[in-house]
């Protein structure tokens, strides 16, 4: 696969480059430079394949010149290792609950993939590969996680000391191996700044082949393309009635709960290649400056604020370049796609109660934002799909106040919990963080 930057066309690289520059050299998003497109009879006859096989299928589709048929394997069977069920509310409300992997949320596709990606390279070099990251809390999780036990590659989290939850914390101290969490006498911007510092940094570069595991890796955003493919061929019809949208008598619509948008960017990716889906929902909380730009078609960035879906507090989304991108800068014709729809916190712990009431179903701040988003904006002859991106459990406070007894907490959180945590405590200055990069 080749990739341009969003701010260039010319500027391409290929997929390894990308995956490992995170960011084109001029700050663009690497952005795939041709999709193939592909008829509604394949999707249909994905329908009986696994999470696993689907994952498969698209990386043959997609990545056959960047990696061997093995590899490929490889990648879809390390990073596909759990599922992604889709449950029916009612006959025209689906839930796609991407929140089976080891931190409970979606983006553990996207890091564990990306760490597959990364062995393959890592190994084929001969060399390792280190990540730097800096956490606030849930990224290093699913980032730690996801590289724990990649052979070849090597990670260290960056993360202020007594401001992460305990529980998030043990979700990427406890992991040892090769996973090293750095505890930084400082703040979250401390360690961000200190990762710059270390890619800025001469001596750990001689020594070390470094890369970021940032959201807007290529890497990451690829392969969540493959649980849309899963949950929408799974609802599609048997048969021969095969119309555009998938000889569905409902077409399907997707609700994304969004922050950075990688995840709906990733579902619109699927839609080009030609995934029947009719509409997506661009779901936020307050933080909603993309459902402003397809109201109003001018886009402006604001501070972020805080909300119970906090994942989703982002001001100035990292892939809303791609999207723009998507559609050559055209607001209709990104409008005619993607609907924007946002809530406050009242509305969504409304929406947690009264979708429990309704259903007997627990959803967890996020998903109750693109249910919502859903309820707002499907009509009667279609059906709904709402992506699940977290786990009721990881929001005990908000859930438990709402509705007390009827949380369960996954294995996942318990082990989690129950693990000794190990970090390196050090000041919040480049020659403490090289010292352990160099001495390790
Ligand atoms: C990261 C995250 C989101 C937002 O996803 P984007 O791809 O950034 O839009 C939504 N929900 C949860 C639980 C998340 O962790």
């Amino acid at each position: 696969m080749i990739l341009y930057s969003t701010r260039n066309r010319e500027e391409k690289a290929d997929f390894r480059t990308a995956v490992m520059r995170g960011l084109a050299p001029d700050g663009g998003l690497y952005m795939p430079d041709s999709l193939p497109k592909m008829p509604v009879s394949f999707w249909q006859e994905l329908r009986e394949r696994s999470l696993r096989g689907k994952a498969r299928i698209l990386f043959d589709l997609l990545l056959a010149d960047d990696f061997s048929e093995n590899e490929r394997e490889e990648i879809a069977s390390r990073a596909f290792s759990f599922d992604a069920p889709v449950v029916s509310l009612d006959e025209r409300t689906h839930v796609l609950e991407l929140f089976h992997g080891p931190t409970l949320a979606f983006k553990d596709f996207g890091a564990r993939s990306m760490a597959a990606m990364m062995s393959v390279f890592a190994r084929k070099e001969g060399d390792t590969i280190t990540i730097v990251t800096a956490t606030s809390g849930d990224t290093g999780a699913a980032v730690a996680q996801g590289f724990h036990n990649a052979p070849g590659v090597e990670v260290y989290v960056l993360y202020p000391s007594g401001q992460v939850s305990p529980l998030q914390e043990k979700q990427f101290t406890t992991l040892g191996g090769n996973i090293t969490a750095l505890e930084v006498n400082g703040t979250f911007d401390d360690c961000q700044r200190l990762v710059k510092d270390c890619f800025a940094d001469k001596r750990i570069r001689e020594a070390r082949q470094l890369t970021t595991a940032n959201s807007i890796n290529i890497a990451r955003l690829l392969p969540q393309m493959i649980y849309y493919i899963h949950a929408v061929a799974g609802l599609l019809p048997d048969g021969k009635n095969v119309s555009a949208e998938g000889g569905l008598a409902r077409p399907v619509v997707c609700s994304v709960p969004s922050g950075n948008f990688g995840n709906l960017t990733a579902g619109l990716l699927a839609h080009r290649i030609g995934l029947p889906v009719r509409r997506f929902i661009a779901a936020t909380n307050v933080n909603h400056v993309v459902p402003d730009y397809l109201s109003a078609g001018s886009f402006h960035p604001k501070p972020s604020l805080r909300t119970i879906s906090n994942a989703m507090d982002v001001g100035n989304p990292s892939n809303f370049d791609r999207m723009l991108d998507l559609y050559g800068h055209d607001h209709q014709a990104m409008s005619r796609d993607i609907q924007g729809a946002w809530f406050d916190d009242p509305q969504t712990r409304e929406a947690i109660t009264d979708v429990w009431n309704r259903y007997g179903y627990l959803m967890d701040p996020h998903t109750a934002v693109g249910y919502l988003g859903s309820r707002q904006h499907t009509a009667e002859n279609e059906q709904s799909l709402i992506l699940a991106t977290a786990h009721p459990a990881k929001f005990p406070e908000t859930i438990t106040s709402l509705l007390p007894d009827v949380l369960e907490t996954p294995d996942q959180l318990l082990e989690a919990a129950a693990g000794r945590k190990q970090s390196i405590p050090v000041e919040a200055d480049l020659d403490a963080v090289r010292d352990v990069l160099l001495k390790n």
